[in-house]
């Protein structure tokens, strides 16, 4: 039973290795807020004919439109590259 205890420690080690990597990952994950900007992205959707408030949490990654002007953009994306 010896050899289960030490394989289920460097188990346990390897968990915690990776926690700490994931850890650190989120410590030096690309910068949500652009240095002088407040909130980063635009306080409303860019579209002119939307004009939506946008979230908090979309704004902290830099978008500029709305959820929904974003999939009506990726759905014409979709359709510009059959052409
Ligand atoms: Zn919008």
């Amino acid at each position: 039973m010896g050899d289960t205890e030490v394989s289920m420690e460097d188990i346990a080690q390897d968990v915690e290795l990776k926690q700490w990597e994931l850890n650190n990952q989120s410590r030096t994950e690309p910068v949500k807020y652009a240095p002088g900007d407040e909130g980063y992205g635009p306080e409303f959707c860019v579209n002119d004919d939307c004009g939506s408030e946008m979230p908090a949490a979309r704004r902290a990654h830099g978008f500029r439109v709305c959820v929904g002007c974003k999939s009506i953009e990726e759905e014409r994306g979709k359709h510009l590259r059959r052409y």
